[in-house]
């Protein structure tokens, strides 16, 4: 279970981007937060991943304090959390399945089982033909494809997408909706922030 807990965060600027927020997310739902540019999804998103911290409040996941607790334990916490973003975000000098291994490899997954993984999770994301293909060489759609398989490819408990469709037509952006319905279907909880 994700938790909000009064979260409040302002930035060193003095823009007061959360203002009281509290929630609960259960295991195993798929939830979206909207709201237009600016409102504080992203801010939100980042809570959970522990890229900022609360000014005041906490965020837990499973009644464990992320915004306090030591900062030698957020590889920990990132390796249960698979992040997509709207500008896709692969290494372009990486082929598609280098950028699918490498987020297993970080977190020192054994070599072959990882390589297996990586076919698994591309063939789910219907792109095992593309495996070879270099990310400038892929469709917008399909880029996307690529960061939900390296998302999957540790088997995260929660996935977080940062306005996933946001650079994506509207067919396109239907496809990825389902794959991360698939996905939640398969048990991880799955949190897509949106402005539409
Ligand atoms: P959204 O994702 O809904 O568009 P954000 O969480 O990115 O909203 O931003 C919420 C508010 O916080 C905005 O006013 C934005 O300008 C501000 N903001 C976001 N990130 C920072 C930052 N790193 N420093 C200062 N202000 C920020
Ligand atoms: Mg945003």
């Amino acid at each position: 279970m994700i938790r909000f807990d009064d979260v409040h965060k302002t930035y060193k600027s003095g823009v007061d981007a959360l203002r009281g927020v509290s929630f609960e997310i259960e295991d195993g739902e798929f939830v979206f937060i909207i709201g237009r540019s600016g409102s504080g999804k992203s801010t939100l998103m980042k809570c959970i991943t522990c890229e900022e911290l609360p000014s005041e409040g906490t965020v837990s996941i499973d009644d464990f304090d992320i915004s306090h607790m030591s900062r030698a334990l957020v590889p920990i916490l990132r390796r249960q959390i698979g992040m997509i973003y709207q500008d896709f975000r692969l290494i372009e000098s990486k082929t598609v399945a280098e950028n699918v291994s490498f987020a297993g490899e970080i977190i020192g997954l054994p070599k072959k089982s990882l390589a297996q993984t990586v076919q698994l999770v591309l063939n789910v994301v219907g792109l095992k033909d593309k495996a070879d293909a270099y990310p400038q060489e892929l469709s917008g759609g399909e880029q996307q494809r690529v960061a939900i398989a390296r998302a999957m490819v540790n088997n995260p408990k929660i996935i977080v997408a940062d306005e996933p469709t946001g650079n994506l037509d509207p067919e396109t952006s239907e496809n990825i909706m389902a794959l991360l319905l698939d996905i939640n279907r398969g048990g991880s909880t799955v949190i897509v922030c949106t402005h539409d």
